[in-house]
């Protein structure tokens, strides 16, 4: 029987994640994007309720005790987000498959909780330096957040090995491509896929 699948995007801040996702739910109506919860300020052009559900510390930290997450984290000192269980439930029960935007450890702890059902695919930027330089330029950020940033990022960088897949994001044109073929690749056919087009890291035997 067919069941939906999680697809679950992770990467340093400032890898393309965000680009690659947004693309592939333009080009796979079968995709339903996971809108995480979050704390931090909405950024002009965002949506609560699209891009987020903006909520404030308090609002978070009770749905933190009433158990309605499925992960969350503190991503930036005192910034938090998280998966909302009913959130998911809510687009597997229309048939979709999910795909998610997340942090590297709510992606850790997003495939302990649906194993097998979910594919952890890990955006890497083709060096430290491009990174570090793309977060440069971003200017979305002031100097200190900014700092923040670089520094998570170069944690960010050495969890690359607990993911299924590894896309790297040079040319975007072509990893926006190789993004379409490992989700097609596993929406059809699962891990088998994923193993025979030797796209996995060898962490999935
Ligand atoms: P931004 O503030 O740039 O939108 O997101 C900051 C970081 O938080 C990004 O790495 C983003 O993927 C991550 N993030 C977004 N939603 C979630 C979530 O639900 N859980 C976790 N753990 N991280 C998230």
């Amino acid at each position: 029987m067919y069941s939906p699948k999680l697809i679950i995007f992770t990467a340093p801040s400032g890898a393309g994640k965000t680009t690659i996702v947004k693309h592939l739910l333009k080009v796979r109506n079968d995709l339903a994007f996971s809108i995480s919860a979050c704390t931090r300020t909405q950024r002009y052009g965002e949506v609560n309720g699209m891009d987020y559900y903006f909520l404030s510390v308090s609002e978070f930290k009770k749905r933190v005790a009433d158990g309605d997450f499925v992960e969350w984290e503190e991503v930036y000192e005192n910034q938090f987000y998280g998966t909302l269980k009913p959130e998911v439930e809510r687009l597997l029960n229309l048939g979709k498959n999910v795909i998610f935007d997340i942090d590297v450890r709510g992606a850790v702890n997003i495939k302990k909780y649906y194993q097998d059902h979910a594919l952890t695919i890990f955006v890497a930027p083709p060096s430290p330096e491009v990174l570090f330089e793309r977060l440069n330029n971003r200017k979305t950020e002031d100097e200190e957040s900014l700092k923040k940033r670089i520094a998570r990022a170069r944690e960010e960088l050495t969890y690359e090995r607990k993911f299924d897949v590894t896309l790297i994001n040079n040319d975007l044109e072509t990893a926006l491509k190789e993004a379409e073929h490992i989700v097609e690749t596993f929406i059809l056919e699962g891990f088998e896929g994923i193993k025979k087009h030797e796209y996995g890291n060898g962490n999935h035997q």
